[in-house]
């Protein structure tokens, strides 16, 4: 039995979690996992109508169905985020007892967190909106090989010596290349990592305590993932959850307005461990419109009362952070892209019920550079994509007709998703698909 890759076909919030959550509780799967990202992307599920929604930005949103959930290596994990959403899905009554964690993640440590904060400080107008969630540093860690993982946390004279030399490095880094000036003005920011910090100087005992409490805590989730999943794989379906969108992907997508993992196929692949063989069928999941976080040229952006309610309808608010996120017509050319990269075999179009009663609907089919057409983003170049005038079907009938004119400019729609809860999804889905799945 083999894998399905779940992956964001925009600029990232497609409502993956509840199309995992659809797909998780399906006969054939027996497990889900997490294989990029960190808790920088979250996503939010609402089993049913009278039950509340659950934020996650670690786990999957396959805990809340039972089955086993995987936060695979590929995954920065924030052990802090961790233990408190273990903690949340416990005050829910949720069980975590079928989660596991890799050895391997990356630590994200409360230095990755100020470093991105002041990262972005020095980059200032040219500041890529992060959501300093230190993502960015701790995958430059990992990629300079003074990462720390996982396992590192249940050895504490290990830990202690690794501190000692990173920090060695990351004390004059803030100091004297960031001049930090040993205040953190976001509030959020300050309440999370501030006791890690004195003036500014790194507290390296605070944080060295907190692992291996952390570490101890969370040590009966912590497993070798690769050998979990593949193990998976031979029971049955397993559901490989993405992060964030293929058009932000640091090497295809629309850098350097981009993340720091890859939440492509190829990343998928990376960060679970798994051969290419294995994956079954890729679904791309996409809004019936678009949004964007941050900064980054957006062509079909609304920066009008459409939007605004577009924005509020949709709820378009970062699920981390709180950001309104910048929101407007869908555009078949960033899909187009992704369908191309990852390989999608089928997509899931959701939040379709938040253009309801909105007319005239636009989407943009192509577009163009001084007059002349361009029909897809490579042959624009990304480094043009600012310059771009998107062109556009008007659409006056009804959402049904505007699901088939969108599968007509992109590729075939599994799944239709007109709410947030489990109930309100329609399955289209192709044979290929139905055969995996039951
Ligand atoms: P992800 O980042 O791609 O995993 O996105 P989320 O799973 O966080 O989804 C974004 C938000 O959209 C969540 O609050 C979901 O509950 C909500 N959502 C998902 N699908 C739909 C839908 O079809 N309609 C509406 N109105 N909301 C939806």
């Amino acid at each position: 039995m083999p894998a399905i890759a779940v992956i964001g076909a925009q600029w990232g919030d497609e409502g993956k979690g509840k199309i995992v959550d659809s797909l998780a509780t399906q006969p054939n799967v027996v497990a889900c996992g997490r294989f990029t990202g960190g808790d920088n992307a979250g996503h939010t599920i609402k089993p049913s109508p009278n039950e509340p929604s659950i934020a996650l930005n670690i786990i999957p949103s396959s805990i809340v169905t039972g089955k086993p959930s995987i936060v695979g290596h590929g995954v920065l994990v924030n052990p802090i985020t961790l233990y408190n959403e273990i903690e949340k899905l416990h005050g829910l009554g949720i069980s975590t007892e079928n989660l596991s964690v890799s050895l391997n993640s990356h630590v994200i440590m409360p230095y990755h967190r100020l470093e991105d904060y002041c990262l972005e400080k020095c980059k200032g107008s040219e500041s890529v909106g992060t959501t300093n969630r230190g993502i960015g540093p701790c995958a430059a860690d990992k990629a300079n090989r003074i990462g720390i993982q996982m396992w590192e946390l249940l050895n504490r004279e290990l830990l202690s010596e690794r501190l000692d030399f990173v920090i060695g490095l990351k004390q004059p880094l803030l100091e004297h290349v960031y001049h930090w000036d040993g205040i953190i003005t976001d509030e959020k920011l300050r309440t999370a990592i501030g006791g890690y910090f004195e003036g500014h100087k790194i507290k390296k005992d605070a944080i060295l305590d907190d692992c291996v409490a952390l570490g101890n805590k969370l040590k009966k989730y912590l497993k070798e993932t690769r050998e979990l999943v593949n193990k998976y794989i031979k029971a049955g379906v397993v559901i490989l959850e993405s992060a964030q969108g293929a058009l932000l992907d640091p090497d295809l997508g629309t850098w350097p307005y981009v993340t720091s993992t890859n939440p492509t196929i190829g990343g998928l692949l990376i960060g679970s461990g798994i051969s290419h063989k294995e994956i079954a069928y890729v679904l791309g999941v996409m809004k019936a419109y678009t949004t964007r976080v941050g900064g980054g040229p957006f062509p079909t952006e609304l920066k009008d009362e459409t939007g605004d309610r577009i924005r509020k309808g949709g709820n378009e608010y970062g699920t981390t952070t709180g950001r309104p996120r910048r929101c407007g017509w869908f555009d078949a050319m960033p899909v187009n892209l992704a369908i191309d990269e990852n390989g999608i075999d089928g997509l899931a179009l959701t939040k379709v019920d938040v253009l309801e009663g909105i007319e005239p609907i636009m989407f943009c089919v192509r577009y163009e550079i001084d007059g002349k057409p361009k029909n897809s983003i490579h042959s624009v170049g990304q480094n043009c994509l600012g310059m771009v005038k998107p062109v556009y079907i008007e659409h006056r009938r009804s959402l049904q007709e505007y699901k088939g004119e969108l599968e007509a400019a992109t590729a075939h729609i599994d799944i239709l998703s007109f709410g947030p809860g489990r109930e309100e999804t329609r399955y289209n889905l192709s044979d290929e698909l139905r055969n995996l799945l039951y």
